[in-house]
């Protein structure tokens, strides 16, 4: 899939014109997709500079999954992970600080620390610039945006904020990573087949989360099977068309809002190991 590619020069082409003037980057990726809301321009263009991965929705995470991810990601050279949510917007001082203590030289000179912020549409990124503004200054809604001109917005007289411009899509290596994105409502349902996004999410769940589901829909026994496991929840929660069929399309869409709002509980749709396994495959691909 080609994702809007003219948005994607663009953005390209401005953040390479800005990157050697910045200082820090950070990267705001999703908790529960912390590899596949990455976006591969990050890794390309920063160069040596710290980055500071935000996993933010992670009110919506999985918390044990959030702690090894930040774990993974630090392994990484100059990368710094910190856990996001916009429940506890006073955190973001512990941002501020991180960016003081990468670049020490800067702090109280007058000479502005240059971060510049990232991240794909609809993980968040304007919530989080407004919560370390202390202001609302960018545009927030479920919709991506779709015109964004670039900002530079003042943290503080230490911090000084560049907004990213242009649209930064998910660069999707692998249709397990599309359908994770899909799952998670950071790519346009319509741009996946909603079944096989369903399939896949309740495969995983049925794996990784099996007493959430259990819990959730009230099932004794959860069966192995995606098709068996939408047929049963289904009829647990009377969802019957003419004739005593089940509507395993509506129980599907159930599913996928569900977790999508966290009713389903917090969940992380993908682990480093998933990742590190993963990254062979697109290799291979290549
Ligand atoms: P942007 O496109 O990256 O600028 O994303 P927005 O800031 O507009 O946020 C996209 C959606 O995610 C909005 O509906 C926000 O309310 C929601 N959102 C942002 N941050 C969080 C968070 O930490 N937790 C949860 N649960 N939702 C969030």
């Amino acid at each position: 899939i080609q994702w809007f590619p003219g948005h994607m020069n663009k953005a390209r082409n401005e953040i390479k014109e800005i990157m050697p003037e910045m200082d820090v980057v950070i990267e705001v990726i999703d908790a529960r997709i912390p590899y596949s809301s990455e976006n591969p321009m990050v890794a390309a263009l920063r160069g040596h500079k710290p980055v500071i991965k935000i996993l933010n929705k992670a009110d919506l995470a999985d918390p044990e999954q959030t702690q090894a991810w930040i774990e993974y990601l630090e392994t990484q050279d100059q990368v710094k992970a910190i856990a996001f949510d916009d429940n506890k917007a006073n955190d973001v001082h512990k941002i501020v600080e991180l960016c003081k203590r990468l670049i020490p030289n800067k702090v109280g000179t007058g000479r502005q620390i240059k971060v510049l912020i990232m991240g794909i549409p609809n993980v968040g990124k304007s919530t989080l610039i407004n919560a370390l503004a202390g202001r609302s200054i960018a545009k927030t809604g479920d919709e991506p945006a779709v015109t964004k001109s670039q900002q530079l917005i003042k943290i503080d007289n230490d911090i000084m904020l560049y907004d990213t411009p242009g649209m930064l899509w998910p660069k999707i290596e692998n249709p397990n990573s599309g359908y994770r994105l899909a799952a998670t409502g950071g790519i346009k349902d319509t741009a996946f087949d909603f079944d096989d996004v369903a399939s896949y999410t309740a495969e995983y769940l049925i794996q990784a989360y099996p007493e959430l589901l259990k819990a959730r829909y009230k099932i004794d026994e959860l069966p192995a099977t995606d098709w068996a496991f939408f047929e049963v929840a289904g009829r647990s929660r009377g969802l019957l068309k003419k004739g005593g069929i089940v509507d395993t399309y509506r129980m599907s869409e159930i599913l996928i809002n569900e977790l999508r709002s966290g009713t389903l509980g917090r969940i992380t749709l993908e682990t480093p190991k998933m990742r590190e396994k993963e990254l062979l495959l697109v290799e291979e691909l290549r």
